[in-house]
């Protein structure tokens, strides 16, 4: 006689522990001095224990949040189980820039995770590192059969050069156009604090097995059109140009020597470069790049003194908050709701004239807008004035007939899905972080599959396993909907 069943039995979920195991740093002090990094990597066993705090939610909200999907709940597992070989595994399958990812993306995933409900989230990013640090990363990319449509990528950032990993694992051949001597776009200006161009090297080697060129020292535009690579037999084009050129303050006195836009100045810093600033220095604006204009302005000050004057609140910078908080630590003078008025000196800067403000309703991007308080003006004293107010992409060569819309960020994008512009078989994709710009170019470069697919007469699929196995790629069990950063 069957048996009645009895009740399903109870499902404790684990308990939560809310308290992170403290990522080793150098202290404030000592770090100033040159440019040491900052974030120390975790021992074995500290990830180990950081790991088995992730209670492996059967909604993986952390992947949800990623724009490259990386499955992190699968990797922090394996680090829990003490398979660094594993996790380093799953961490490049998702991602070709783990090196450069593992010590700056801005972890969107940790904003998700259901940890930061009651503590501090799992240390998603930093654990990446883990598996990079201590799990096999010799690891080279296994392209599919080969396609014979030739794809033209122009930059070669962060978005340029996963948009060449997707579709070279896919099977077709890339050439990467790139202007500067080295790839990786705007993370040739993260301080080598955070990271070094040994990151974007390490991660450049895995791609070596795949039919990608890389070109460097040429500029796609004027002289050498997009439309020209179409003529030369290219398929497709993927335009992620990024944004290279500085914003500007529009003040008088912005030509003088000693005014020095943050974007060439870190530049030339990270590339190694011997850069003198003065003693005194006055820093603009409120975003990362203003913070690594801070900080790498201290260490090149002698002992100096650097302040950061912007125009909002400390709660409306835009900057991510570890860096605020790491920038205060090494002791930052910050000036809140103060806008910069006039440049003065003759020959030379010799100071800067703030004027304070008030902060009005919440504008159209949801933060409060600034309105200058009359005679409220104050002089500061500075031989170096450093502009950090964002950048533009440099759009000259490529015409109106590409129908690009730019982003609030200054980020060139194609308006159609997939990115696609105006212009058939070309593509606009980036992005203003990382993640974001690799995420954007994912999209972009299946899009692109999808395109050349149907040239051939066949349909697209998933991107094939990239260590040559023979599962593509699929979502984790549980995922349900993205989340994803405005
Ligand atoms: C100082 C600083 C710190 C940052 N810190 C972080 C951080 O910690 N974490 C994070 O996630 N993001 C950070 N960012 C943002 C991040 O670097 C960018 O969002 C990301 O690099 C964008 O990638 P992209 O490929 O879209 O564009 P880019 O990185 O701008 O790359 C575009 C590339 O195209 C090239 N190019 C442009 N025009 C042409 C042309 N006509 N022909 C050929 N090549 C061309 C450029 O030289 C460049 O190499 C930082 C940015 C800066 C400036
Ligand atoms: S959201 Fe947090 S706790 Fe849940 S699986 Fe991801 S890392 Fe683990």
């Amino acid at each position: 006689m069957p048996t009645e069943p009895g009740p399903a039995p109870k499902v404790i979920p684990p308990k939560l522990n809310p308290v992170r195991v403290e990522i080793p740093e150098e202290p404030a002090d000592a770090r100033v001095q040159d440019f040491r990094e900052v974030l120390h990597a975790y021992s074995k066993e500290d990830a180990i224990l950081e790991a088995k705090r992730c209670i492996q939610c059967r909604r993986p909200w952390c992947v949800e949040a990623c724009p490259i999907d990386q499955d992190a709940r699968e990797y922090i597992r394996l680090i829990a189980a003490d398979d660094f070989n594993g996790a380093a595994k799953v961490t490049l399958r998702d991602d070709p820039l783990s090196n450069c990812l593992c010590k700056v993306c801005y972890h969107y995933c940790e904003d998700a995770c259901v940890v930061k409900k009651k503590g501090v989230p799992i240390a998603i990013r930093h654990l990446k590192r883990a598996a990079m640090d201590f799990g096999d990363t010799d690891l080279a990319y296994v392209p599919s059969a080969p396609k014979g449509q030739r794809v033209a990528v122009v930059g070669g950032g962060p978005a340029g050069m996963m948009a060449a990993w997707e579709l070279g694992i896919r099977g077709y051949p890339v050439t990467v156009f790139e202007q500067e001597k080295l790839l990786g776009g705007l993370m040739q200006t993260i301080p080598s604090y955070r990271m070094t161009d040994d990151d974007v090297k390490a991660d450049r080697a895995r791609f070596k097995d795949l039919d990608v060129t890389f070109i460097t020292d040429t500029k796609v535009g004027i002289e050498f059109p997009p439309e020209a690579l179409l003529e030369q037999g290219y398929q497709a084009v993927l335009l992620s140009i990024g944004t290279s050129l500085p914003r500007v303050l529009e003040l008088p006195g912005e030509e003088l020597p000693g005014v020095v836009p943050a974007l060439a100045m870190l530049r030339r810093v990270h590339a190694g470069e011997t850069v003198s600033l003065g003693r005194e220095i006055v820093v603009i604006g409120g975003g990362d790049v203003a913070m690594d204009a801070v900080r790498t302005a201290l260490r090149l000050s002698s002992g100096g003194h650097v302040t950061l004057a912007y125009r909002r609140s400390r709660a409306e910078m835009p900057a991510d908050p570890e860096e605020i908080h790491e920038a205060e630590q090494e002791g930052i003078r910050f000036l809140y709701q103060k806008a910069p008025v006039r440049i003065l000196g003759s020959g030379r800067i010799e100071g800067i004239v703030l004027e304070s403000m008030e902060l009005g309703p919440p504008d159209a991007g949801g933060r409060r807008s600034p309105h200058p308080i009359p005679g409220s003006e104050e002089t500061i004293l500075c031989d170096t004035l450093i502009v950090a107010v964002g950048q533009k992409a440099d759009l000259r060569g490529f015409g109106p007939g590409l129908d690009l819309k730019v982003t609030s960020q200054g980020w060139p994008e194609g308006k159609l899905p997939g990115f696609g512009t105006a212009v058939p078989g070309v593509f606009a994709a980036g992005g203003r972080s990382v993640v974001y710009a690799m995420g954007a170019a994912t999209e972009a470069a299946r899009a692109i599959d999808a395109y050349l697919s149907q040239k051939r007469g066949e349909t697209t699929g998933p991107r094939p396993d990239p260590f040559g196995g023979d599962q593509p790629f699929k979502l984790p069990a549980g995922y349900t909907t993205p989340i994803r950063v405005k």
